[in-house]
């Protein structure tokens, strides 16, 4: 099927759920995004700095780019004028450096903070203690810039689905542990990022908001650099 069809076919799937669909669009050239876009696709997620700015310069001004990759604090200064939501904030200084480029930028950056939940040791993330750590601290008061919307989360790479209903289950009753205690009145804390190409349905029924989604759209990715492609 075409990016075109795949995407009328999960916005009639996600829409009527109220889940937002964020293309991953990693690896792959302008011209697939720009058919994504066509379509009506708005929101994009890239996981590689340099690759993101670079598209970021050459497509319209109304997509809504997300980062969910990995983030190194020097990297902050070339996303932070125009990134919507960076879904893969795992530490304070990440959190402090994101606040600063925000502040230069004279806006407030959205972001969620990415849960380790899988039984893997490749995946970054913090642990649920120190998401609360983090939340209880002095220096996350002192962020004027910066509004965690949510967590972000990626189960294990498994065929076992019921491994990876229960991580998902796991962290859904944590973001709702996480609301109540620490963000009860700000309703701005309503994102719940998990679920990929192939536990998307399972993420969904334990409470996804968002869906991050590559290979469902696009297609396979080879690796390799995306302007070789
Ligand atoms: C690549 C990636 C995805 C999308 O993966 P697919 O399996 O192609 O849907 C989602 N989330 C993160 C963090 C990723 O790096």
């Amino acid at each position: 099927m075409s990016i075109a069809e795949n995407i009328r076919n999960l916005k009639n799937e996600l829409e009527t759920i109220n889940v937002k669909l964020v293309a991953v669009s990693k690896t792959k050239p302008v011209e697939d995004i720009q058919q994504a876009y066509n379509e009506g696709q708005r929101v994009f997620g890239e996981n590689m700095v340099q690759e993101l700015v670079e598209k970021y310069e050459q497509l319209p001004k109304d997509i809504e780019w997300h980062l969910i990759g990995h983030l190194q604090t020097n990297k902050v200064k070339y996303i932070a004028p125009f990134i919507s939501l960076i879904e893969s904030v795992d530490s304070m200084k990440l959190l402090q450096e994101i606040n600063k480029h925000a502040l230069k930028n004279n806006r407030v950056i959205d972001v969620l903070l990415q849960v380790y939940i899988a039984d893997e040791e490749t995946k970054y993330g913090l642990g649920f203690d120190e998401v609360i750590e983090l939340l209880r601290s002095d220096e996350f008061k002192e962020l004027t810039n910066v509004r965690v919307r949510g967590l972000m989360g990626i189960a294990t790479n498994t065929d076992n689905e019921k491994q990876i209903k229960e991580e998902f289950y796991e962290l859904e009753t944590f973001f709702e542990g996480i609301k109540q205690s620490y963000f009860r009145k700000d309703d701005y804390f309503n994102e719940l990022s998990m679920g990929m190409s192939s536990d998307y349905k399972i993420a969904i029924e334990q409470g996804s908001t968002m869906v991050r989604l590559g290979s469902t759209i696009f297609g396979g990715r080879v690796i390799k650099h995306w302007k070789n492609n």
